[in-house]
């Protein structure tokens, strides 16, 4: 088998991506079919780091979220990546992965506090590190928290796994004739406003020269064909 054509990798995964076919909330069975996957990587020796949403429990901008002070919805929406983390984290255990949650917010009862070189020590001693609780700042994305931990721990790239399979010329399910791009660069990608992340999230990588690779969370394999540096998803690049 040939080699990962990475060592250390940023994964970002979304809130959605845990809900499965549920209107909310975390469903079993998507969580465990990712947590195989991420296991699979794990055991090739890859490095990984994640940051894990809110957004199937609670989102700060979210209609339920309506009349609320941002801020305190945006703390509400940190809380709810904890959540996230600790059941990722478990059910990594359940898979013989060892998973170590940190979160940006003081909660030490719970998880314990982010601290940069901690989080670098427990990566190179092959545990997989799961940032909550976003950047810790209400305003923010989780998408800007994987840019951030993402330069922080000198990751290689940014691998965005989402529901759909890639960046697209147009919405797919709007416009028949949309492709998808194999990559872009970032000057490309803002000249033709295509949306791949947050625009801070997104400056950040771009600053940093921390590339994107967007693929889909649900199609099977394709995490690792990622990893091993095969055909998948949408580049973006410097
Ligand atoms: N959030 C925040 N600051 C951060 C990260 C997240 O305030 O640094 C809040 C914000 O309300 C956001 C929610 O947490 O809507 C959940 O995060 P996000 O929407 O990024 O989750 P995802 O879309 O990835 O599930």
């Amino acid at each position: 088998m040939s080699k990962p054509a990475f060592k250390r990798v940023l994964l970002k995964l979304s809130g959605e991506a845990l809900m499965g076919d549920d209107p909310y909330g975390i469903n079993r069975g998507t969580i465990e079919r990712m947590v195989a996957d991420v296991a699979e990587v794990a055991k090739l020796g890859v490095e990984l780091a994640v940051v894990i949403g809110g957004g199937n429990i609670f989102r700060g901008v979210a209609p339920g979220a309506q009349g609320m002070d941002r801020a305190t919805a945006d703390y509400m929406g940190m809380l709810a990546t904890v959540m996230n983390a600790l059941a990722l984290a478990d059910a990594m255990k359940h898979v013989g992965v060892t998973a170590r949650v940190m979160s940006a917010i003081g909660i030490e009862q719970v998880v314990e506090p982010y601290v940069r070189p901690k989080a670098l020590q427990y990566l190179e001693e092959g545990k997989v590190v799961i940032f909550a609780a976003g950047t810790g700042n209400p305003f923010f994305t989780t998408d800007t928290a994987a840019a951030l931990r993402g330069s922080e721990m000198s990751a290689e790239i940014v691998l965005k796994a989402t529901k759909v399979d890639g960046v697209y010329t147009a919405d797919p399910k709007k416009d028949p004739n949309a492709t998808m791009y194999q990559k872009i660069s970032f000057d490309d990608a803002i000249a033709k406003h295509l949306q791949v992340m947050d625009a801070t999230a997104f400056a950040l990588c771009r600053d940093q020269k921390l590339p994107i690779k967007v693929f889909s969370i649900t199609k099977p394999g394709a995490l690792m064909n990622v990893i091993m540096g095969a055909e998948e998803g949408t580049l973006v690049h410097v």
